[in-house]
């Protein structure tokens, strides 16, 4: 099967762009690392535009209460898959978007420098959406298509990489049934 997607500049297509400010240059260009998140804002509701506003630096901390800690935050990533299946991309993957914070994967600290980010809609415990999984593996083969260095070893989720701090993807996400979803397209 092949990918519906393409990526040219660090762009995707089709995706729905919205810019974010939050980002800047990989110190040696290199993107060897996928990382899974899950976000949701305020958590566990959905289809609200407070991610965007979050990305963009543009939430208003006010419209609800938890979002006073976010307040000053500056934080980004690549894409965000909406339930829906929406594609939503932040910054070029050839950039360093601000997603991963303080981490490390094999030994290697500031996983920001070589990583792509990929916010999945959702929250440790509510299942993702089928099109949300479908999407995410059309997503993934184009990134390993784009930039082989990845491979399907380096994809893990924040949890792996800022294990004292992060849960997210979550138990809610099935890793077993993305990885499957993947060997469809290589
Ligand atoms: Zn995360």
């Amino acid at each position: 099967m092949l990918t519906p997607f393409t990526i040219e500049h660090g762009w995707l297509s089709p995706a729905t762009q919205c810019l974010s400010p939050h980002f800047n240059q990989r110190p040696n260009n290199e993107v060897s690392l996928l990382v899974i998140h899950n976000i949701s804002l305020p958590a566990g509701c959905f289809g609200l535009p407070y991610i965007d506003q979050l990305f963009l630096g543009q939430l208003d901390c006010s419209a609800d209460p938890s979002f006073t800690e976010l307040q000053g935050l500056e934080v980004s990533s690549h894409f965000l898959i909406r339930r829906d299946g929406e594609i939503v991309q932040y910054v070029s993957c050839d950039a360093r978007a601000w997603h991963a914070g303080v981490s490390e994967y094999q030994g290697r600290s500031n996983c920001n420098d070589f990583a792509i980010g990929i916010e999945l809609e959702g929250t440790d415990d509510i299942a993702y959406t089928d099109e949300q999984y479908q999407q995410l593996a059309a997503l993934t083969a184009c990134l390993l298509l784009t930039y082989p260095s990845i491979g399907v070893e380096n994809i893990v989720g924040h949890s792996d990489i800022a294990p004292e701090r992060k849960t997210d993807p979550g138990l809610s996400f099935n890793w077993q049934r993305y990885k499957q979803s993947l060997t469809e397209y290589f």
